[in-house]
């Protein structure tokens, strides 16, 4: 082995010894991150990407399994009346166990590098903010948290070493192709959309569609609650949000482009007249590989692309009448305060209860903007700090809530 070889596996090993918490593991993205935790031992050994943590709401088999297999130091699960059933299926291990929404805050804390941030919803924000605060590195898939208290995710950045890198592929792509020390030369940074299974439906028959029908998507293998925002577009006007706070963006400088392929996921023009994209196939390995390694780079599973294969990249305007979730969320952008925290918070119980059958397709978008415009006088002020965040949050929830249930009867 040269001095250079050598050099560059002491870098990787220095990378890959950094240790790891994951809120979140048993989702989609939790599962895609143990598959890049996977990739990494075979190549590397078992003791690369040591796991601190792993956290999960209520799969205890999943969560137990997880951590037989990869062996954290500590498992939590959400649910508290599923203690037992967790020691059970822990018992014989050295694994620590706990339970209860405090025991999940207290794990973000525990001292590990990394912290994926990968809890669906306004959930992850406390954790989140619990990594942020003793300054770890964010690898941070979930969304909403930014949407719903950017300013105050923020300032809590601010205060602390912390770190963000993006997991959302979007925004991790413009993590990559965003020359930060030319920020004022940045004109646009458009985001792509996939367009969902509903891109070529027409309104009428989007009013009849069933949540099965809505969590199919035709590129992305996801949650349901993402895979639902994916079918209205809402989870595009969620990414503006999240752009806008964790690039410093204003609203004219961010756009999006529906692009049905998913291989190119942003796009980055700058005032010489160049645009820098990032390709990848859609899989969220490659983002989560990028993200866990950064700033260097580490090997994914994921599928590479074939460019003899790819016939076509197609791109087109998003419809706005017929999908009215991205034209809610641009105007929350554009008013800022604290209108993406009520678009947040009833977009989560309007999914919730379509999900449920409760509630049709086209009336999530109807319950958002009946819960925007009740709230219209609180939404134009800042929430000053995260208490005032959580209950404006409750507030939209409750009255999401109940015109949920108003349209149900
Ligand atoms: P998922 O529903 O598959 O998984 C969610 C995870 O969060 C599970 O482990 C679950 O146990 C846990 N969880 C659920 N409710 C919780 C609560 N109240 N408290 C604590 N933990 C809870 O979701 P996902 O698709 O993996 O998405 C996770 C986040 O990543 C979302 O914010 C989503 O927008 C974002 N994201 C996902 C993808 C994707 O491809 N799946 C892509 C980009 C961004
Ligand atoms: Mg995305």
């Amino acid at each position: 082995m040269n001095a250079d070889t050598q050099s560059v596996t002491r870098i990787l090993r220095d990378t890959l010894a950094r240790r790891l918490t994951i809120l979140g593991s048993t989702g989609s993205i939790g599962l895609s991150t143990l598959d890049v935790v996977a990739h990494a031992r075979a190549q590397h050994g078992d003791d690369v990407l040591p796991l601190e943590a792993l956290t999960a709401q209520s799969n205890v088999a999943a969560l137990a399994a997880q951590a037989k297999k990869f062996r954290p130091r500590i498992a939590v699960i959400g649910d508290e009346r599923r203690y037992d059933e967790l020691r059970q299926a822990l018992s014989g291990t050295s694994i620590e166990i706990a339970a209860g929404n405090g025991a999940i805050l207290e794990a973000a804390a525990r001292p590990s590098e990394v912290v994926m941030v990968a809890i669906v919803g306004a959930a992850a924000l406390e954790p989140a903010l619990a990594a942020v605060r003793r300054g770890a590195t964010i690898a941070l898939a979930n969304k909403e948290c930014v949407v719903a208290a950017g300013d105050v995710f923020r300032a809590a950045l601010e205060r602390s070493r912390a770190i963000v890198i993006p997991v959302d592929s979007e925004h991790n792509a413009a993590f990559q192709v965003l020359d930060f020390a030319q920020a004022h030369a940045v004109e646009r940074v458009t985001l792509t959309a996939s367009g969902g299974p509903f891109r070529q439906w027409t309104r009428e028959r989007m009013e009849t569609a069933t949540p099965g029908q809505a969590v199919a998507h035709p590129n992305w293998s996801m949650g349901a609650k993402i895979s639902v925002d994916s079918a209205t577009l809402m989870n595009k006007g969620l990414e503006l949000i999240e752009a806008h706070y964790l690039f410093a963006l204003g609203a004219e400088k961010l756009g999006v482009i529906v692009h049905p392929q998913s291989i190119v996921h942003c796009l980055v023009s700058y005032s010489d007249g160049s645009t820098l994209a990032h390709l990848s196939s859609p899989d969220m390995r490659t983002p989560i590989a990028h993200a866990l390694a950064w700033p260097r780079r580490i090997a994914s599973p994921s599928n590479r692309l074939d460019f003899s294969l790819v016939k076509q990249l197609s791109f087109e305007e998003p419809d706005k009448d017929r999908f009215p979730c991205l034209a809610l969320a641009e105007d929350c952008l554009r008013a800022g305060g604290t209108t993406p925290t009520i678009l947040n918070a009833a977009n989560e119980v309007a999914v919730g209860a379509f999900l449920e059958g409760r509630i049709g397709f086209l009336d999530i978008a109807r319950v958002i903007e009946q819960t925007l415009a009740s709230h219209h006088n609180a939404g134009h002020e800042r929430a000053a700090n995260l208490d005032e965040v959580l209950a404006i949050d409750a507030d939209a929830r409750d009255t999401a809530d109940t015109l949920c249930r108003r349209m149900a009867a």
